[in-house]
């Protein structure tokens, strides 16, 4: 047990899903070529005068919700001025005073698997900054950065926790948490490696819950919920290691070092950064009724909670298999897809869970970005129950199918996988293999029911697991009493 107890706030960036920007008609997409989805307004040219998106608002005001916020139904946004070249204007516009969303929570379970709220202080609206990409020409001074603004004005909605997180283990369900309600709420697609989610830590340590908060570190450059958990985990263990010195924690900004695991000093001690924030003068405040709030609330759709339980009332799935579905909307969409096709959700449970995640995992891609569609699955299935091939040799046609992007049939047909059906052609290598293994067939004539079992595998072996094993069974059977 450990003698201090962690303080762990977390601050999160989510970019929202819309057609554009936040106050210009520019493109919200993703694109490689820099530079091409910029305007006059979000370069920051003089004159240009920005409007919020309408849709980015309608966005947030379903995350606030989403998130059981309190919504302010007067907002406005705010300058926050800094000189950096990510940003064009000299200031990002945020809500720094107004937040549009205050005080909610989300539950997740707490280290002993109890229920635990955890507070939401703020979710604000703000836009997102440009990308510096550095690069080297050789030479003395050949060192330089471009920036790329396509990701300039981009809609984001930060979301700041509480302190009330007590470990590494939460914070990693808080994030999953987060994650699954504003994919399923359809407010952003969340994809930490593309950068549509980001999340900056802040720690610190004290002796006991009833004592002041210590003096925090702040951690970033984590590209994964398993990055933030390590990371906290180390720097929980770096604190206490300076606590029990007698030392004292300096307030620093850490980075997070993938490859070896540990925390490296960023920047020392926090500049007390001085906003100057003022009211954005070209921008009219959000003014929200009581009736749009409850609009959007009653707007939001099923969440992964609700979806579980019909899951299991609906299709009769185990616990389970209803909560590893619905973790994510996109997983529990696709299995809807498939069951509207082939109408076993047991079996298709079992297969999404099973060799689908396997090889979404093995790819590291999303559920959709797999080629292997709904209507795969089925065809996969049919071709199972038709006995055309094995569900040992299923799980081959579907890596196959995963990885190549055809269709099942068409692999089964090019691979030659189809069962053998030809009761003769069967036949003879049943006999091939009783007459190979006479002893076996004396234990097995002795009362030694196992050895049957063997010699089915020997005839799937040489059938290169194309026979169906239930026909070998009764073959074998029907030719050792002969
Ligand atoms: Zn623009």
């Amino acid at each position: 047990m450990m003698k201090y107890e962690a303080v762990i706030g977390l601050e999160v960036h989510v970019e929202l899903l819309t057609d554009c920007k936040l106050f210009c008609a520019c493109p919200n997409r993703f694109v490689h070529e820099p530079n091409v989805n910029t305007c006059p307004v979000c370069l920051g040219f003089p004159g240009a005068l920005p409007q919020m998106s309408a849709d980015a608002l309608k966005q947030a005001l379903k995350a606030a919700v989403a998130l059981n916020c309190d919504v302010a139904l007067y907002s406005y946004f705010d300058r926050k001025n800094y000189f950096y070249p990510d940003i064009p204007k000299g200031y990002q516009i945020s809500q720094y005073y107004v937040p549009l969303g205050s005080d909610g929570y989300l539950v997740i379970e707490d280290d002993l698997g109890a229920e635990k709220n955890v507070v939401i202080n703020r979710v604000h609206m703000e836009e997102d900054a440009g990308k510096l990409v550095h690069g080297e020409s050789g030479g003395q001074s050949g060192k330089y950065s471009m920036v790329d603004y396509n990701r300039a004005g981009v809609p984001l909605v930060e979301i700041v926790t509480g302190p009330n997180i007590h470990s590494p283990g939460e914070a990693r369900r808080y994030l999953e948490k987060l994650k699954s309600i504003l994919q399923y709420a359809g407010v952003s697609d969340c994809k930490m490696e593309e950068g549509s989610l980001r999340c900056d830590a802040n720690i610190s340590l004290r002796a006991g819950s009833d004592q002041p908060f210590g003096t925090k570190t702040e951690l970033k450059n984590m590209n994964s919920f398993r990055a933030v958990e390590k990371s906290l985990e180390h720097e929980i263990k770096r604190q206490a290691e300076i606590l029990d010195r007698g030392d004292n924690v300096i307030t620093e900004t850490l980075r997070w070092d993938e490859n070896k695991q540990e925390t490296i000093v960023m920047r020392g001690k926090l500049e007390a950064h001085d906003y100057r924030c003022f009211t954005d003068p070209e921008l009219a405040p959000i003014e929200l009724s009581a009736n749009d709030v409850e609009k959007a609330r009653e707007e939001l759709p099923e969440m992964a909670e609700e979806r579980a339980a019909r899951f299991v009332k609906d299709y009769g799935l185990p616990e389970y298999d209803a909560g590893v579905l619905t973790a994510s909307r996109s997983l529990a969409d696709y299995f809807e897809a498939c069951l509207k096709l082939y109408d076993n959700p047991k079996e298709i449970s079992n297969w999404v869970m099973g060799e689908f995640s396997a090889q979404l995992n093995n790819a590291g891609i999303e559920v959709d970005q797999a080629s292997f569609e709904p209507e795969d699955m089925a065809e996969l299935l049919k071709m199972i129950d038709e006995q055309v091939i094995s569900g040992k040799l299923a799980k081959d046609v579907l890596e196959k199918s995963f990885q190549s992007g055809k269709s099942p049939r068409e692999i089964v047909k090019e691979e030659g996988m189809e069962q053998i059906s030809d009761q003769s052609e069967l036949e003879a290598i049943v006999e091939q293999v009783i007459s190979e293994n006479p002893d076996s067939i004396e234990s097995y004539r002795g009362g030694k029911k196992k050895a049957l079992g063997f010699l089915v595998g020997q005839v799937m072996k040489a059938t290169k697991g194309k026979s169906n094993p239930q026909l070998v069974n009764e073959l074998l059977v029907k030719k050792i009493d002969e």
